[in-house]
C-alpha cells in the first residue's frame, strides 16, 4: 500500500546545488579531513556571528558562537552546562519531546508548561504558576515544534522580562527561526531586552532552512564564558561538528544562498494555504493556522471514542494507526509531544502528495459522521 508521510520532520527538497558542491570540493580537498578547532572552522564562526548578528539585531562576536554536531547536540550540551541534579527546567507542552529528554539526561526535572489555552506559546502567567526556587531555565521554542506557533514579539518581551527578574536562563530554540510565514515576526530575546544577554543561549541549525538535516549541523550563540564551557564539554564529546561539512556550510553562513531560503519560505506558504484549503472540510478536526516551521497540529478531540469505518478508536495512538492502514496516511500522533487527542501534520511534502493524501484522509473521515 503506499502511503502519503505527513510524518517527516525535514524538508523533502534536495539541498541548494552551491551547498553540495561546496561539500564535494572539500571532500577531494586534501586539507579539509583533519579536526578542526573545537568550536568550529574559525571562517565559520565569524560567519556566523555576522548571520546571527544580522539575523537577531544583535551584535554576536565568534567568540560566542560555536559550531555543534546540529542543534540537538548544542541542546545537549547547554543542557549538561547548565542544569544540577534536581534542577527545574519549564518545558512547552505541547512540545519537541527532545528537550525534556535532554534535561533528563543533565540529571534534571523537566516541568511542563501547558500552552493550550494561549495559542501553543508560553506565557508569563502560566511559567510563574510552575517557577520554583530551583527553576534554572525556561526553553522557548519558536516557531515551535510541533504546533508551528510562534511566540510573538510582546510575549517573548514579558517572558524575558521574567526571566531576568528570576535569573532564569532563556534557552532559545530557533531550529526553524528562518521559516516564518511571509508578515509575522521572528524576535531574539535579546532584541527586545539587552539585559537578558547573560542569560540567554540562542541554538540555530542548517538543518531545517539548507534542508541538510543528515549533514548534522547545527550551533549555539551564548556569552563567552558559557561557550567556553561548551566548548569544553565539546571536546569530550563529538570533538567538533565534521569537518567537510562545515566547509559546506560556509556559503550558506555567508548569505549567498538566501535566496534558496525564501524560495523554501515561498513552497511552505502555498503548501500550507493548500493544506489549510484541504483540511478545513474535514469532519472532527480543527486547528490553528501554524505561523512557521512545516506542521499543522490537529485537534482531533471530536474524532475519538467514534465509529471510524467499522472501528471505535478512542486514543490518538489508535487514531494514526488507523487513519494509516484505511487512509495511507501517516501522521504523528501527539502523545509523541504530550498531547493526546491531536494530531502533527507535516507539509514538508510536494503538493500531489498533499492532495493525494488529504483526499484520501476526508474519504475515510466522512465515513465517520
Ligand atoms: N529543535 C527543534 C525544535 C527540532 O524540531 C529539531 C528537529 O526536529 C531540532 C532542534 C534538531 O535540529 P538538528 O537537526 O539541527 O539537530
Amino acid at each position: 500500500m503506499k502511503v502519503v508521510n505527513f510524518a517527516a520532520g525535514e524538508l523533502d527538497l534536495e539541498p541548494p546545488p552551491v551547498l553540495r558542491e561546496t561539500l564535494a570540493a572539500a571532500a577531494r580537498n586534501r586539507g579539509a579531513h583533519r579536526y578542526t578547532d573545537t568550536a568550529g572552522l574559525p571562517e565559520l564562526r565569524e560567519a556566523l556571528a555576522d548571520r546571527i548578528s544580522r539575523l537577531s539585531g544583535v551584535a554576536y562576536e565568534p567568540g560566542e558562537v560555536m559550531v555543534t554536531a546540529g542543534a540537538k547536540h548544542a541542546l545537549h550540551l547547554a543542557f549538561l552546562a547548565l542544569v544540577d541534579p534536581g534542577d527545574e527546567v519549564l518545558v512547552p507542552r505541547p512540545g519537541w519531546g527532545t528537550f525534556a529528554e535532554q534535561v533528563r539526561l543533565a540529571g534534571g526535572v523537566p516541568v511542563p508548561v501547558a500552552t493550550w489555552d494561549t495559542g501553543f506559546v508560553p506565557t508569563v502567567r502560566k511559567l510563574e504558576e510552575r517557577r520554583t526556587g530551583r527553576t534554572r531555565a525556561v526553553v522557548l521554542n519558536t516557531p515551535g515544534n510541533p504546533t508551528g506557533a510562534v511566540c510573538p514579539p510582546e510575549t517573548i518581551a514579558e517572558i524575558v522580562r521574567w526571566a531576568v527578574r528570576h535569573r532564569v536562563w532563556i534557552i532559545f530554540d530557533e531550529s526553524y527561526g528562518e521559516l516564518v510565514e511571509p508578515g509575522t515576526d521572528h524576535c531574539h530575546p535579546v532584541a527586545l531586552l539587552p539585559e537578558a544577554r547573560e542569560l540567554t543561549v540562542g541554538i540555530g541549525s542548517f538543518s531545517k532552512s539548507f534542508a541538510v538535516t543528515g549533514w548534522r549541523v547545527g550551533h549555539v550563540h551564548a556569552p563567552a564564558s558559557l561557550v567556553a564551557v561548551l566548548k569544553n564539554m565539546q571536546s569530550q564529546t563529538s570533538s567538533n561538528a565534521t569537518s567537510v561539512v562545515q566547509h559546506a556550510v560556509l556559503p550558506a553562513a555567508r548569505g549567498e544562498v538566501d535566496g534558496f531560503v525564501s524560495d523554501v519560505r515561498g513552497i511552505l506558504a502555498s503548501r500550507r494555504s493548500r493544506v489549510a484549503a484541504a483540511l478545513t472540510g474535514l469532519p472532527g478536526v480543527s486547528f490553528d493556522m501554524p505561523q512557521g516551521a512545516f506542521y499543522f497540529f490537529l485537534d482531533v478531540r471530536a474524532l475519538l471514542g467514534r465509529g471510524l469505518g467499522g472501528a471505535v478508536v478512542d486514543n490518538t495512538e489508535g487514531l494514526a494507526e488507523l487513519l494509516l492502514r484505511r487512509a495511507g496516511t501517516a501522521l504523528t500522533p501527539g502523545t509523541a509531544f504530550g498531547a493526546e487527542g491531536y494530531l502533527r501534520l507535516s507539509y514538508a511534502i510536494d503538493a500531489s502528495m498533499i492532495d493525494e493524501g488529504l483526499a484520501s484522509l476526508k474519504k475515510v473521515l466522512d465515513d465517520v459522521l
